[in-house]
């Protein structure tokens, strides 16, 4: 099934409330976008499932929730003061900024050369700056007074949040290599690249993870975390594998601190793109901070009696460019049970936003209070909608849009005879069960799912 294009997807997300442009009332702003009452499940569901697999359902794994906004030694000791910089250049005519290196990828759409070969402005065809380094960490003050607090940043990665917790989390709760610490929070970051849709925004949620291991063992885990991480997003997410690549980056693409990183993409409609950035970040981060804190990030290996500080192999997500791929790939135009085109998001039912939707046939006053028995009894265990609103067909076509994987009708005979009719998104089959075995006929159908 080929992917969708970009519009049908901002389009739906707009109009059945996932994601919306942010502030649109005063015009939006330019790479920020409002998650809506459904895009705020899906976030949370993708979130759930990744903490799952790399928390709950492991051994290894602990999480964390650091604070934003901290000591700005962290961000010296890390190197982002200094080299988290994007060469960008600016038009002389226009004043719009770029960035060189996505000028010549098309990013911003054709862009022409003058008679020496320099690159023109994409927008304008004005005449460009000289590339300048440009700092993407947003800059706040903390204290009272204005001028007279602390410098504080935004965070741009979550990774440092471990880095600093490192020792606290290793003897609190007495790790022995290898472990890992995993957090999932919001990085802000300075992007001037016009975003396609939430594919790039100035504050994004990451999911991120640092394993510690030894030295000699770090390059096969790092193999390892690539298949795990791919995995989780063909069989969590539901992507096709034939839209999913692994790409080595090349030497001199590579990030001051790595000693190699992979990065899984994803076919988007416009190309190639990186959904995960899988490194390895060798010892770096920890003596760096070692070194800058003056306190000992080391590790004594009590079985061989060994002092290292250990290697690093980090996992980095996006979360909410994941949920952007989620809706590409859930996305399908059919026919319904009448022959005629519904559009349906095929989420996994473990991220779709809404599991279990009640319907009574009608509007009928004899149906409301079965009706809401039925829903009263399901919504302990599944996030569900209640809809009355309209005729039956057009509420399944509603729900198809958003992904439900299981609709409740309850009719006229479920005054007489207790049972409902569930009806199953992708295959549209309607089966009748008894109200009393309602709960663990949808059980069945949405396994663990929660
Ligand atoms: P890119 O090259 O696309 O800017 P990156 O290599 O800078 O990404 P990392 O620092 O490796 O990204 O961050 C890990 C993940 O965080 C990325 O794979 C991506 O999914 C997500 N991410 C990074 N920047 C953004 C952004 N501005 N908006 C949304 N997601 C982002």
């Amino acid at each position: 099934m080929p992917a969708p294009d970009l519009d049908a997807i901002v389009s739906l997300a707009k109009r059945r409330g996932f994601v919306f442009p942010s502030a649109e009332i005063y015009g939006g702003f330019a790479n920020a976008y409002d998650y809506g009452p459904l895009g705020v499940e899906l976030k949370r569901n993708i979130r759930e499932a990744w903490w799952r697999a790399l928390v709950r359902e492991r051994d290894d794994v602990v999480g964390l929730d650091a604070a934003m906004l901290t000591n700005p030694e962290v961000w010296v000791a890390s190197g982002h003061t200094e080299t988290f910089h994007d060469p960008l250049v600016d038009c002389r005519a226009c004043r719009r900024r770029f960035r060189p290196d996505h000028i010549e990828e098309g990013q911003y759409g054709e862009a022409a050369r003058d008679d020496e070969g320099r690159w023109r402005c994409p927008n304008c065809g004005g005449e460009l700056t000289e590339p300048r380094l440009f700092n993407l960490m947003f800059r706040t003050e903390v204290g009272a007074v204005a001028g007279e607090g602390a410098t504080a940043y935004l965070p741009p990665e979550t990774a440092q949040g471990m880095f600093v917790n490192f020792k606290g989390v290793k003897d609190a709760m007495r790790r022995k290599l290898p472990f890992g610490i995993a957090q999932a929070r919001v990085s802000f970051r300075n992007e001037i690249t016009p975003g396609r849709f939430v594919f790039r925004t100035l504050e994004f949620e990451q999911m991120e993870m640092e394993y510690f291991c030894r030295p000699e063992s770090a390059a096969g885990w790092h193999r390892y975390w690539i298949d795990e991480r791919l995995r989780w997003y063909e069989e969590v997410i539901g992507i096709d594998p034939a839209r999913l690549r692994v790409r080595a980056h090349e030497p001199e693409e590579l990030s001051h601190y790595s000693a190699g990183t992979s990065d899984i993409e994803y076919r988007f409609p416009w190309g190639w793109g990186e959904l995960e950035g899988i490194a390895n970040r060798t010892d770096y981060d920890l003596r760096a901070h070692a070194e800058h804190s003056g306190q000992d990030l080391s590790y004594f290996d009590e079985e061989t009696g060994e002092r290292f500080t250990p290697y690093v192999i980090e996992p980095a997500a996006g979360l909410t460019r994941t949920l952007a791929v989620a809706m590409l790939e859930a996305y399908a135009v059919e026919p319904d049970e009448n022959g005629r085109d519904r559009t349906v998001l095929r989420f996994p039912a473990a991220i779709a936003p809404v599991k279990v939707a009640v319907l009574p046939l009608s509007k009928k006053p004899a149906l409301t209070p079965m009706a809401r028995r039925v829903h009263q009894l399901i919504r302990p265990f599944w996030m569900t909608q209640y809809d009355e609103t309209q005729s039956i067909g057009r509420r399944y076509r509603r729900q198809d849009e958003i992904g439900t994987p299981l609709c409740v009708t309850v009719d006229f005979a479920t005054l007489e005879d207790e049972a409902v009719t569930i009806r199953e998104r992708d295959s549209q089959a309607q089966t009748r069960v008894p109200i009393a075995g309602l709960v663990d006929a949808l059980a069945e159908r949405l396994p663990g799912v929660r």
